[in-house]
């Protein structure tokens, strides 16, 4: 069991801590009621940023940049749109777009505008996320978008002319996208003075942003009028929290996926009402999670609070109607547990969570531009995003936060997290620029500059695809066409060729399979039940395939949920993907792609994947001794066939959850890798290929390298 102490607090009882019954009852859970509207304006009122709606006004109305800081919660997504819209920065056609990182803050937060305005969503109020435009042009007023959808529109209108406004909202995560978005927003400004930036923050990014859109050019009592527009307001709304008490644990847990579900079983069991919000990593670790509280809910009727348990998962591959779930209120009589990824950190609001159980750890993305090899890895969070965390439990009334580690490892978190832009892979950035017409990345405005190699290695990668010339600039059609897939340009790339090679229908079901997290289930402790559920679609060519052979197997059985959860398939995934191929078919309709099936002539597969993912090709090297597993046969040690700069070599080696891993095929394409505690990345969504393919994929690669396969 979890033990947790109050800060500065020797240990009392099993869980350290006992909390009042009554403290809930006497200030019951405010839910939210859909159609009342007058109560919805009410709340209106009520929130912090109401109390700033004129100085918001008025400091839009003369600075071209304001800066907003505010806690969580105050109103500042869902009320800044209406507010610009109430005072008419939407009329004469005009529209307010607002960004978000992530794809379910832009969902939900419509949702929420939209019922507030009373209007329903898709008309005056609309949204767009990548695959899905619910927006109806000339009727939206108050468009909400992720920043890569709005960066997609500047394709079309460079200068966003259609905006009045564009707010960019939670700046403070910094996301790729964001900071992307922010530079391109501080080169429209120079041309249109009459465009309005509000840029929406947490925590105190806000002077880096302020001092980034600073284009004034005088100082102190000397300043123009003009000077005075050009220069950043910065306003900040204070919050409206109640604060959440913070409790480590006494010893460090080693399964945090178990630990939180017992800490979430604890707190049901024993404390007052008021829902649970459990921040895990990834889809796999919420998926796991809820199934364990499943469980639970059945042995665990009722706790003291005679409520029961439902738990929702809560992650960015969930189809959208399945996230919504997450934000309803629960039955009566039941404790809502949300089961969330980070996503729930600073984006969404879910209502009536008193309690946060936080892993402390978070998926990011790590980027190594000697290697050029991207990985996902779960990594300590910051302190700041702690806080965050936190924070989401103190909301309706003072809140528990149980962070699943010891005081003394918290002190050890790095103060703040590195801006995505400086651990990422850029070659998707550096293409989506290069189509804006920002020719020299160098001079680009960066917020943060990201590291020169990393550039070098994404302008290499984008030449070897050859979406770039000699000249540097975007190749016509293949470059322009890749930058205007919703894709990885690498993925791009195989879907394209895979229009030569006749087997479209099959690559674009592969990369829309790509473009999701795994879709398979893999519960806890069932690990040979899934490997025999795969084995039902497993083939040669590795899993791509596979995963293929099982979505042609789902879409016999009709798209059926159950079908699906027998195969150990998971279907939400396999709907989203389902979703995404319908975009992408429309997309290769326009780029005047026929739709051709390989009729079973998998080869053509394989090949459309090697001419985008030649970059990712190995080749196996060695079988070296596994020491921690002396029975087994060995470990098969690849390594990359395109050089990797200086420095040792990286050594890759087959996933475990892969099909191939038990396996040595001489030749393989990985679409991702995660690096694993003994030093090896470990590869994922492996193909097996022919080393002849390679040169005909990518001659100015492969002719290069030393390998057998370049040797022409
Ligand atoms: P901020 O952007 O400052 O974090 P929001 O504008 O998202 O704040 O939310 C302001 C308030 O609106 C929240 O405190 C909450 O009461 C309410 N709210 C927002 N979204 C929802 C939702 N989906 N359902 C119910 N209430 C919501
Ligand atoms: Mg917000």
């Amino acid at each position: 069991m979890a033990v947790f102490l109050r800060p500065g607090e020797k240990r009392q009882g099993a869980f350290g801590v006992t909390f009042d019954l009554n403290a809930g009852s006497s200030q019951p859970v405010p839910i939210f009621n859909k159609n009342e509207s007058l109560a919805l304006q009410d709340q209106r009122r009520r929130l912090p940023a109401f109390q700033h709606r004129r100085e918001i006004l008025y400091l839009v109305e003369n600075h071209a940049t304001t800066v907003i800081i505010g806690e969580t919660g105050s109103g500042k997504s869902t009320q800044i749109p209406q507010y610009l819209l109430e005072s008419g920065w939407c009329s004469d056609g005009r529209t307010v777009a607002c960004t978000q990182p992530r794809r379910v803050a832009v969902m939900t937060v419509a949702a929420r505008v939209a019922e507030e305005a009373g209007t329903t969503l898709g008309q005056a109020v609309g949204y767009g996320i990548r695959f899905e435009d619910v927006t109806t042009p000339g009727v939206t007023k108050i468009k909400f978008c992720t920043d890569g959808v709005l960066m997609r529109e500047m394709f079309e209108d460079p200068l966003l002319t259609q905006y009045s406004v564009v707010m960019v909202d939670e700046a403070h995560e910094r996301s790729l996208a964001t900071d992307t978005l922010l530079g391109l927003l501080k080169k429209v400004q120079r041309v249109r003075p009459d465009l309005r930036i509000i840029v929406a923050s947490a925590t105190l990014e806000a002077d880096k942003v302020a001092d980034f859109f600073d284009s004034s050019t005088v100082r102190g009592a000397k300043a123009s009028a003009a000077d005075l527009m050009r220069k950043p307001a910065l306003l900040s709304i204070e919050g409206r929290t109640h604060g959440s008490q913070i409790h480590h644990l006494e010893q460090p847990c080693s399964d945090y996926v178990r630990a939180s579900v017992q800490t979430a079983s604890d707190i049901h069991r024993e404390d007052a009402p008021g829902d649970i919000l459990i921040f895990l990593t990834g889809q796999q670790e919420v998926e796991d999670a809820v199934a364990l509280l499943e469980e639970e809910a059945r042995k665990v009727r009722q706790g003291r609070a005679r409520l029961r348990m439902a738990p929702a998962p809560l992650y960015a591959g969930l189809p959208a109607a399945a996230q919504l779930a997450a934000f309803e209120p629960a039955p009566r009589g039941y404790r809502k547990i949300v089961v969330a990824t980070n996503i729930a950190e600073t984006s969404v609001t879910i209502e009536g969570v008193c309690f946060v159980v936080d892993c402390c750890f978070a998926k990011q993305t790590a980027y190594n531009p000697l290697t050029g090899l991207g990985s996902l890895l779960v990594a300590p969070i910051s302190r700041a995003s702690a806080a965050q965390r936190a924070g989401r439990a103190g909301r309706i009334r003072p809140g528990h936060c149980f962070r699943l580690c010891t005081e003394a490892e918290f002190q050890q978190l790095p103060e703040a997290t590195v801006p995505e832009m400086q651990r990422s892979e850029l070659a998707g950035t550096v293409l989506q620029l290069k189509a804006l017409g920002v020719d020299n990345m160098m001079a680009f405005d960066w917020l943060a500059p990201p590291p020169a190699e990393t550039m070098v290695r994404a302008l290499e990668l984008l030449h070897a695809l050859d979406a770039l010339g000699a000249d540097a600039r975007l190749t016509e059609p293949l470059g322009q066409h890749l930058a205007e897939l919703p894709l990885d340009p690498r993925l791009g790339k195989a879907l394209l060729a895979s229009g030569d090679l006749g087997c479209s229908d099959e690559v674009l079901t592969v990369v829309a399979l790509l473009s999701v997290q795994s879709i398979w289930l893999s519960p806890h402790g069932q690990r040979k039940a899934l490997d025999a559920a795969k084995a039902k679609f497993a083939v040669g060519e590795g899993d791509v395939v596979t995963a293929l052979n099982a979505w042609h197997a789902w879409q016999e059985a009709g798209r059926l949920g159950k079908w699906a959860h027998n195969h150990f398939l998971n279907h939400r995934t396999l709907l989203r993907a389902a979703d995404i191929r319908a975009q992408l078919t429309h997309h290769l309709r326009r780029l005047g792609i026929p739709i051709k099936s390989c009729d079973g002539d998998v080869m053509t597969v394989q090949k459309a994947l090697t001419a985008g993912l030649f970059m990712n090709a190995v080749q196996l090297s060695e079988t070296t001794a596994d020491l921690q597993n002396p029975a087994s046969s060995g470990i098969n040690v690849y390594k990359m066939l395109r050089s990797t700069g200086p420095g040792p070599a990286p050594k890759l080696r087959v996933h475990a959850y892969s099909v191939l891993a038990k396996t040595r095929p001489q030749y393989l394409l990985f679409w991702q890798v995660q690096q694993s505690a003994s030093g090896f990345y470990e590869m994922l969504d492996v193909t097996a290929v022919e080393p002849d393919w390679l040169p005909e994929a990518a001659p100015h690669v492969f002719h290069r390298v030393g390998a057998r396969a370049g040797q022409r």
